[in-house]
C-alpha cells in the first residue's frame, strides 16, 4: 500500500516500531538494563516524541550529547536519569544543575570539580572522551578526589562494535576490567546498539543503544551477531522507525531525448516519464544519490535520476502505471523497502548521518499511540 498523499516531504516517525525495537534490545539485555541514547534530537526524530514513548515503554535512563540537550529533555522526561555524554564542561555546570543531570565525567579536572552524581567513563581504545589508563592510576591514588562524587557506573565505548570479530572489541575489554578494577566498585556500561547485540559481555550492566532502537542496522555490511545469529549475515535485526516521504510536484512525458538536472548528467530517452518530487538535499535527502538512488512509488522501486537538487528529486517512473504516478502521489524516498541503510550505504556514509541530516524543515508526523 503506497502511504497517503502528502502536500510536502514528511517525515513519519512510527513509534510502535521505536517501541517494539526498544522491547527487543530489553528482552535481549535481561538481566542487564537497556537504557537508550537520544542525543541530538533523538537522531533526528525528535526527542521530545520519542522519550516520551520510550519512557512510556519503561526506559528510565537516557543519555544526550550536550548540557543543552540535556535540559530540553528534562521538560520531556521529567523524572529519568537523564545522562550526558560529554561530561561536566565548566561553562555548563548550572545548565546541567537545574537540568538534573548526571555529567558522564570523562577526565580528572572535572571529577575535581563536580558535586554530585555522575558516571566515569573510561577511554580503552576509541581516543575520545574518557579517562586514559594513568587517569585511572592516579585517581586509585587518590580516592579522596571521588569524596564528593557518587558514581552510579563507569563506562566505556567501542570503536569497533559493528564488526563483531575485530579484535579490537577483546582488546577494550579486557583494559575495561583491569582498569575498573582500581576504582569503586560500580555497575557497568559498555554496549552502544551493536555490543547490545553482540553479547552479555560487550553490553555490561546497563546497555547504550542508540542507532537500533531508531531501526538503523548496528551493524557493519557482512556482521551480524546476537540476535541475528538466525539471519543471513548483514540482515537487520531491527524494524524501520523513520520514513521520508515526499509528493511528486511535477510529471514530465519524455518524447525526445533530453538532459536531466544540474550538469545535465542524465539523459532520459523517449519513451520515458519522469516524477519530480519534493525533496532534496537540503531535507536532509543525500546530493551523493543523483543517479544512484532508488525510491519507492506505488510499491515499485524506481530509479533517482540526473542530480539531486536543493528541493527537488528527479525519479524516473516509467514502470508505474500512469494512473498511479501523478502530482500528489507520495513518493517513499526512506523507509522499509528502500531502508536507512541503502540510502547510507549508496551515498558513501552511515545511516547515522542520513538521520541525524534530515532537516527540522520537514513536516513530522507521529504514528502510534
Ligand atoms: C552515540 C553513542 C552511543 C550509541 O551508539 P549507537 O551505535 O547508536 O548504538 C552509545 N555510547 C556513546 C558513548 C555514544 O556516543
Amino acid at each position: 500500500m503506497p502511504p497517503k498523499p502528502t502536500r510536502s516531504a514528511t517525515l513519519v516517525v512510527d513509534l510502535d516500531a521505536l517501541a517494539r525495537n526498544f522491547g527487543k534490545l530489553r528482552g535481549l539485555c535481561a538481566p542487564a538494563e537497556c537504557a537508550a541514547v537520544v542525543k541530538a534530537d533523538a537522531y533526528g526524530l525528535g526527542v521530545e516524541r520519542v522519550a516520551q514513548r520510550l519512557v512510556r515503554e519503561g526506559c528510565r535512563r537516557l543519555f544526550v550529547a550536550t548540557a543543552g540537550e540535556a535540559r530540553e529533555l528534562r521538560v520531556h522526561a521529567p523524572n529519568a536519569d537523564i545522562y550526558v555524554l560529554e561530561g561536566a564542561r565548566e561553562d555548563e555546570t548550572d545548565t546541567l544543575v537545574a537540568a538534573r543531570a548526571i555529567p558522564v565525567l570523562c577526565s580528572l579536572e572535572q571529577i575535581e570539580r563536580w558535586t554530585g552524581r555522575a558516571i566515569l567513563q573510561i577511554d580503552t581504545g576509541m581516543s575520545r572522551l574518557g579517562l586514559s589508563a594513568r587517569d585511572v592510576e592516579k585517581l586509585a591514588q587518590r580516592p579522596e578526589l571521588l569524596a564528593r562524587i557518587g558514581v552510579e557506573l563507569v563506562l566505556t565505548h567501542f570503536a569497533c562494535a559493528d564488526e563483531p570479530e575485530h579484535p579490537l572489541n577483546a582488546d577494550q575489554l579486557r583494559t575495561f576490567d583491569r582498569l575498573r578494577r582500581l576504582l569503586p566498585q560500580a555497575p557497568a556500561s559498555i554496549g552502544n546498539s551493536a555490543g547490545t547485540l553482540i553479547d552479555a559481555q560487550h553490553r555490561g550492566d546497563i546497555a547504550r543503544p542508540g542507532i537500533a532502537l531508531y531501526g538503523g542496522n548496528p551493524f557493519s555490511p557482512g556482521f551480524s551477531a546476537g540476535l541475528s545469529a538466525g539471519l543471513a549475515s548483514g540482515d537487520n535485526p531491527m524494524e524501520a522507525v523513520a520514513t521520508l516521504t515526499a509528493p511528486i510536484v511535477q510529471i514530465r512525458d519524455v518524447e525526445h531525448a533530453q538532459t536531466v538536472g544540474y550538469g545535465a548528467t542524465y539523459v532520459a530517452q523517449p519513451p520515458a516519464r519522469l516524477a519530480i518530487v519534493g525533496a532534496g538535499y537540503a531535507d536532509g535527502y543525500p546530493r551523493a544519490l543523483g543517479n544512484r538512488g532508488a525510491a519507492v512509488l506505488a510499491g515499485r522501486r524506481v530509479p533517482v535520476v540526473g542530480r539531486v537538487s536543493m528541493d527537488l528529486t528527479c525519479v524516473d517512473v516509467s514502470s508505474v502505471p500512469p494512473e498511479l504516478a501523478i502530482v500528489g502521489a507520495s513518493v517513499e524516498l526512506i523507509g522499509a523497502t528502500v531502508t536507512v541503510d541503502e540510502v547510507a550505504s549508496l551515498a558513501g556514509t552511515i545511516s547515522y548521518e542520513i538521520l541525524t541530516g534530515l532537516n527540522p524543515r520537514l513536516r513530522r508526523e507521529y504514528r502510534g499511540a
